[in-house]
C-alpha cells in the first residue's frame, strides 16, 4: 500500500493515540505518535538546551522516555509547539515517515492541515474537554501521578486554548477530515468507526 496515509488528529486525550495504534494494527501500517516529538524536545528543554537545537538533532532514541508522558512535559511541549522553528525542524521527518512504503498512520494536531495536506483519509477525533480530563485523569493516577482531576482539566483547557490559539498550524479539523466525537464512545466503537471511514477510501485506492 504505497504511500497511503492517514491522518488523524484532534485536542489531547481524546483517544486519537488509542484509535491510531489500533487503526496502524488493523491495516499493518506504520504509527508516528508526532506529539511524542513536541514532548521530547520539551523534554530536552526542561532539561536546559535550546528549543530550535533540539528540534533539529532529535534522535528516535529520544522519543523513548517514559517521561514524556507527564503533566509538565505536555504543558511545555504545547509552548515549544508554538514556536515555528520548532515545527519547520520537525517537518521533513513527519514528511518522509508519512510516504514511506506500506503505509503510514500519524497522529498529531496538524497532519491534515500541514503536514499531509494530501493525506488519502483524515479522522479528527475529538470529546469534550469533561470527558478527555477525566479519561487523561485515570490514565495518570492509574500510572501512580499525583494529580487532580482539576487540575487535570485546567491543563486539558490550558493545551486546547493554546494548541487552537496558536498562529502558526493551529488544531482545527481539515476540510475534508471525517470528524469522529468520542465523548459517548467506548474505544471498541470508536476503533470500529475509525476503521470503518478508513476502508471506504481504501477501497477506493488503486
Ligand atoms: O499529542 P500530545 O498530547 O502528545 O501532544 C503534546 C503537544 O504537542 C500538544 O499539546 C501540541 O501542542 C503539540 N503537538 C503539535 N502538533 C502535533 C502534535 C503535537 O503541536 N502534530
Amino acid at each position: 500500500m504505497n504511500g497511503f496515509t492517514i491522518a488523524i488528529d484532534g485536542p489531547a486525550a481524546a483517544g486519537k493515540g488509542t484509535i491510531s495504534k489500533a487503526v496502524a494494527a488493523h491495516f499493518g501500517f506504520a504509527h508516528l505518535d508526532t506529539g511524542l516529538l513536541y514532548r521530547a524536545v520539551a523534554a530536552k528543554v526542561l532539561a536546559g538546551a535550546d528549543a530550535e537545537d533540539a528540534a533539529r538533532t532529535l534522535a528516535t532514541d529520544d522519543l523513548e522516555d517514559e517521561s514524556l508522558r507527564t503533566p509538565a512535559v505536555a504543558q511545555a511541549a504545547s509552548q515549544v509547539a508554538s514556536l515555528p522553528a520548532v515545527r519547520s525542524a520537525l517537518l521533513a521527518f513527519q514528511r518522509s515517515f508519512a510516504q514511506r512504503a506500506g503505509g503510514a498512520v500519524l497522529d498529531g494536531r496538524d497532519i491534515g492541515t500541514v503536514i499531509c495536506p494530501e493525506a488519502d483519509v483524515k479522522l479528527y477525533v475529538t470529546a469534550s474537554a469533561e470527558v478527555r480530563a477525566a479519561r487523561r485523569y485515570k490514565e495518570l493516577s492509574d500510572k501512580g501521578l499525583e494529580v487532580t482531576p482539576q487540575t487535570v482539566l485546567a491543563d486539558v483547557q490550558a493545551r486546547d486554548a493554546r494548541d487552537m490559539g496558536r498562529a502558526d498550524a493551529p488544531l482545527r479539523p481539515a476540510d475534508d477530515a471525517v470528524q469522529l466525537d468520542t465523548s459517548q464512545m467506548g474505544i471498541a466503537d470508536a476503533i470500529a468507526a475509525a476503521v470503518s471511514a478508513i476502508e471506504g477510501k481504501l477501497n477506493q485506492h488503486s
